[in-house]
């Protein structure tokens, strides 16, 4: 596959994306059946209203089949919930949608959720697996982020990369990703979180740093190397609605050699590796074997 070339220094999702979608549609024309998402959603957060919205309009795009379940926020109630959806043979994918309202234990909910129906990449026994270099569901976000790099053609192996954040959902897998021995990996990678010192001179030496911190624009010009290629996985929507990362995109832009933009960066990929989940979800508990996106340049 040809790599794809940078325009004005952009790391842009789009046509990773439709590559993407090529990818998820030949999988889907090779079965005989349509693969189910069920989403679970408690509660009324507006951002988390958006994501649902968003995974429901990729799902029919796709011809994924996608339903919303609203459960009353109470543990138990979601722990049926997920009992029923485990065993019942026409459901492939799970999602819970975090965050979970207070009083509920996200662990005890993500634990319950099947292995082989955990979309998002979360239950234990999938981060073991990603762990030990033999990935079965990548989270969504570090997937998303390593297809946009392979599809870049921007090497990781060998390289220096900083992640900053060390979430279960974003910097922890990110970490084992980049590290792992494989094409996509073979970083050297430092992960820095909110008790770490000397942040800027580490940053500084990445030649990939990804910011996953949830801070606005906390990253600026004096964290980055001239050249690097810098990631920014953060989404904050600002008062007047304009939608800003956790890097300084005018100020660190002029320095790096690409970055990604927000929106229009990350933010896409995340949704469509969800897809890309589910339809493997579907091939794995059907037996059949998935033909990875594998990107050659
Ligand atoms: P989180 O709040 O769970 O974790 C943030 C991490 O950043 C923590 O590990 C914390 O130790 C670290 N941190 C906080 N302040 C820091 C600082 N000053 N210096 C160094 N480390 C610091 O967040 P998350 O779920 O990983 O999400 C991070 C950001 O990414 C958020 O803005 C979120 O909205 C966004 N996000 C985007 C996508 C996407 O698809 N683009 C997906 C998931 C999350």
């Amino acid at each position: 596959m040809m790599k794809i070339e940078l325009m004005n220094k952009m790391i842009l999702a789009k046509p990773v994306v439709n590559i993407l979608k090529e990818h998820i549609c030949n999988r889907l024309s090779s079965i005989s059946f349509k693969p189910k998402l069920t989403v679970i959603f408690c509660g009324d957060d507006e951002a988390s209203s958006v994501y649902v919205g968003k995974k429901e309009i990729a799902c029919s795009k796709l011809g994924i089949e996608s339903c919303t379940l609203k459960p009353q926020a109470n543990q138990s109630e979601i722990l049926n919930l997920i009992d029923q959806l485990n065993s019942d043979p026409a459901i492939n994918g799970i999602l819970v949608q975090l965050p979970l309202p207070s009083g509920v234990d996200a662990d005890l909910v993500l634990d319950r959720i099947s292995p082989l129906k955990d979309v998002d990449g979360f239950h234990p026994a999938n981060s073991g697996l990603l762990n030990q270099g033999r990935p079965r569901f990548i989270p969504c976000t570090p997937l998303g982020i390593s297809f946009l790099l392979q599809a870049y053609g921007i090497k990781t192996s060998g390289k220096r990369a900083v992640v900053l954040g060390r979430s279960n959902i974003v910097g922890k897998p990110l970490f084992s990703l980049l590290s792992s021995k494989a094409d996509y990996g073979n970083a050297s990678v430092t992960l820095c979180h909110s008790y770490s010192r000397d942040l800027k001179e580490i940053c500084k030496e990445a030649d990939i740093l990804f910011a996953a911190i949830g801070k606005p624009a906390l990253v600026t010009e004096e964290f980055v190397k001239e050249g690097s290629f810098v990631i920014d996985v953060g989404i904050h929507r600002l008062e007047e609605g304009k939608i800003i990362g956790d890097v300084c995109f005018e100020r660190v832009h002029p320095v790096v050699e690409g970055i990604t933009p927000v929106p229009k960066g990350v933010g896409p990929m995340t949704i469509y590796c969800l897809m890309y989940n589910t339809v493997k979800a579907a091939y794995l508990q059907n037996n059949l074997d998935f033909e990875e996106l594998y990107f050659k340049n």
